[in-house]
């Protein structure tokens, strides 16, 4: 497992695919809970900063797909968090929604025999303590604001803290060799939601970008951001 702090009391916590932050404060919050088994490794993370994994109290998923959810059982066991995830990827007129992924993973899922897995690999609104709709400020980093970027999923967040210019897109975009890309098409459900989120992140102030995959984009976020705004304008 890989550790980076980002900025002073973020870190970036890479368990083999995903990436897990944690934000060290009064109390902890962690953003996202990478894949199944990822528990231990940010429990003894946690542990080695001098503080306990009982001092989680709020995890805050970006989205439901299973490299980012897949360690929530086994943080919950470990911490007493309440768990927050975006609305639209859980619930549709009190239904649960399909699997809410792009082309490949949406057929996969929607196939008899995949279907028993589901259960196994997502998560559903009864697993969610807060569900989220937008808009909404944790007591996090100074406030941290919940901003709707779907596109990758009907459901995803950003999660922007304007005090540090910091913006956790998750998988709402890419990056490779620090220029900004589309999420991988293959995953993601919606383009035209996809480049309108884009143009919404390119119009804040941010300078450090912090992604599901990868590392952080930490210096002139918002020139890159615009950037790929630009490209994609009609
Ligand atoms: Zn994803």
């Amino acid at each position: 497992m890989l550790t980076m702090q980002v900025i002073p009391r973020v870190y970036q916590i890479t368990a083999r695919y995903g990436n897990i932050f944690l934000i060290v404060e009064e109390y902890l919050t962690l953003i996202d809970t990478g894949l199944r088994g990822s528990a231990p490794g940010v429990a003894d993370f946690i542990r080695s900063l001098g503080r306990s994994p009982k001092e989680v109290n709020l995890i805050i998923l970006t989205h439901n797909h299973l490299d980012h959810i897949g360690g929530l059982a086994g943080l919950r066991r470990v911490t007493k968090a309440k768990v927050a995830a975006p609305k639209r990827d859980f619930v549709i007129d009190n239904g649960p929604v399909p699997y809410p992924a792009g082309n490949f993973l949406g057929r996969l899922f929607k196939t008899t025999a995949m279907s028993p897995l589901r259960r196994r690999f997502l998560l559903e609104a009864m697993d969610i303590d807060i569900l989220l709709e937008g808009g909404e400020v944790f007591p996090v980093l100074g406030g941290l604001q919940v901003v709707p970027t779907p596109g990758h999923t009907a459901g995803s967040i950003s999660l922007y803290a304007p005090q540090k210019k910091l913006l956790f897109v998750a998988d709402a975009l890419n990056k490779k060799h620090d220029v900004l890309r589309l999420p991988l098409r293959t995953a993601t459900s919606n383009l035209d939601d996809t480049i309108a989120s884009i143009e919404k992140m390119a119009k804040m102030d941010v300078e450090v970008i912090c992604f599901g995959h990868g590392r952080p984009i930490t210096e002139n976020a918002k020139a890159k951001l615009m950037r790929l705004g630009e490209e994609f304008k009609v």
